[in-house]
């Protein structure tokens, strides 16, 4: 029997049963006959650093992290990259084989990605951006439109105080409208995105005006229960370019498993289906 160790991953959340990451990663793992496992686990706030500091020893080379550890495991984290940093929360881990941590961010990496595959057509740079939310998941997409060089993006949230704290951290390319005035960016931009939770299975509607909707334009919604969302179904309908939530998750789960596990998975409508599994 061959003693070479067999590298475990997993997400770690509270809860976790609902995360979609042990069907993606268990798909990818099968597609790319790797002996690895990838598991789910529920681990409490009062437990998360002693858990973290002893899967390493138990085979583990790195994990996920979901709600409500995203900020948390920053400080039980030996390094913490400048993405993460920029974004104030972490949603990957990697063991490294000199015992330190390292944690990444690649939730931005995951929404730009999405898109590109989703809207091939969209250029980031050729006009503005209308971002609905100023939330966790918004500050993500900001930092990537910014590093993909979308030159203005019209911010608004309900909160008008988050949207501005999200101004002061990454300038003056980010102009803050009141949630009232919310249809009327949307006619300006090139590019929609809703970051509100409105809209999810279980949450109000997202009861913004969308008569200036105008078929040039990609709309997408980082919502992904549903999967088509009110928002994309009329963009849709008006002839919009429409890309859903679902590829984010995905996205944003490649470089973790590269990482870990030595091969770049492909975001396919296999990976899809098996998310949805
Ligand atoms: P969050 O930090 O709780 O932010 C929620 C956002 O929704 C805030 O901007 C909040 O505004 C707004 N909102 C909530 N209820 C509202 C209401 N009744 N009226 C107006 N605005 C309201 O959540 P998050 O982590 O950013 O996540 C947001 C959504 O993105 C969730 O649906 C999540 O599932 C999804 N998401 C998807 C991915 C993916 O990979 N596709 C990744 C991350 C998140 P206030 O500031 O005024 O409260």
């Amino acid at each position: 029997m061959s003693d070479k160790k067999i590298p475990l991953a997993g997400v770690i959340g509270c809860p976790v049963a609902h995360s979609k990451s042990p069907q993606l990663q268990r798909h990818w793992l099968t597609a790319h006959g790797i002996a690895g496992h990838y598991v789910p686990m529920h681990v409490e706030p009062g437990d998360l650093e002693t858990v973290i500091r002893t899967l390493p020893q138990a085979g583990f080379v790195g994990a996920n992290v979901t709600i409500p550890h995203k900020e948390a495991v920053m400080k039980i984290a030996d390094k913490v990259t400048d993405r993460a940093k920029l974004m104030g929360a972490a949603n990957t881990l990697i063991f490294r084989e000199d015992g330190s941590i390292l944690a990444d961010n690649t939730d931005g990496y995951g929404f730009i990605t999405n898109l590109h595959q989703g809207a091939p057509d969209w250029d980031p740079t050729s006009g503005s951006a209308a971002v609905l939310g100023a939330g966790g998941a918004c500050r993500a997409v900001v930092a990537s439109l910014i590093e993909a060089g979308t030159p203005e993006i019209l911010l608004t949230n309900r909160t008008r105080e988050r949207a501005e704290q999200l101004q002061k951290e990454f300038g003056k390319r980010i102009k803050v409208v009141d949630w009232v005035l919310a249809g009327n960016i949307i006619e300006e931009a090139k590019l929609v995105v809703n970051t509100t939770s409105l809209g999810m299975v279980g949450k109000p509607r997202l009861r913004v005006p969308l008569d200036g909707l105008s078929p040039d334009q990609v709309v997408t919604d980082l919502i992904y229960t549903p999967l088509k969302t009110e928002l994309l179904q009329t963009a849709e309908e008006v002839g919009c370019t429409v890309v859903d939530g679902l590829g984010m998750l995905l996205h944003q789960a490649v470089p973790g498993f590269e990482r870990w596990f030595g091969q770049r998975p492909n975001v396919d409508v296999a990976t899809r289906a098996a998310a949805l599994r």
